[in-house]
């Protein structure tokens, strides 16, 4: 019988990392299981989510802060557990450690983030985690079959 008790959704908040929102969403409602939503502010910063400019150490925080609340919309969140978290550093090790930290029984992951560049099978973030990641890891592609009802 698989249980799953945590799961881990990381989300760098662009839009092909969306695509693996609402399979974490439906397996943590079909197994009860609690939702961890991780945001990873890069360190040293790697892009300007703010426009042409690297924001403040604040700017970040109400980056990531409003990013993570409105990253699973109320209606959607009814009933579930979710624990919203930002850790700053390097996405892949913070991920990994994370996953081990919090006995996360799976990491579900877009296969691309906000470099995307469509005819790469994988992003090297989602590589890295999936080759380094404690428990099994669910990629998501954008426009592939999908499984879960709108
Ligand atoms: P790309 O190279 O196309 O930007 P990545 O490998 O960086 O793709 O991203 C793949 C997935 O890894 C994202 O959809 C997201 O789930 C996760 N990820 C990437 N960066 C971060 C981050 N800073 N914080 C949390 N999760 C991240």
């Amino acid at each position: 019988m698989i249980s799953l008790k945590n799961i881990l959704l990381p989300t760098d908040l662009s839009e092909p990392s969306r695509h693996a929102t609402k399979y974490a969403i439906e397996f943590a409602r079909q197994f009860d299981a609690t939702l961890h939503l991780l945001y990873v502010i890069e360190e040293p910063p790697f892009y300007a989510p703010l426009g042409g400019y690297f924001p403040t150490h604040e700017e970040w925080e109400a980056f990531a802060d409003s990013g993570l609340q409105e990253w699973i919309v109320e209606d959607d969140a009814a009933g579930l557990t979710i624990i919203r978290e930002k850790v700053y550093g390097h996405p892949v090790p913070k991920i990994v450690e994370y996953a081990a930290d919090h006995e996360i029984d799976m990491i579900v992951i877009g296969t691309h983030g906000r470099s995307a560049i469509p005819h790469l099978l994988l992003g090297s973030k989602a590589e890295n985690i999936i080759r380094h990641s404690p428990c099994p890891v669910f990629t998501v592609r954008p426009k592939q079959h999908e499984f879960v009802m709108p």
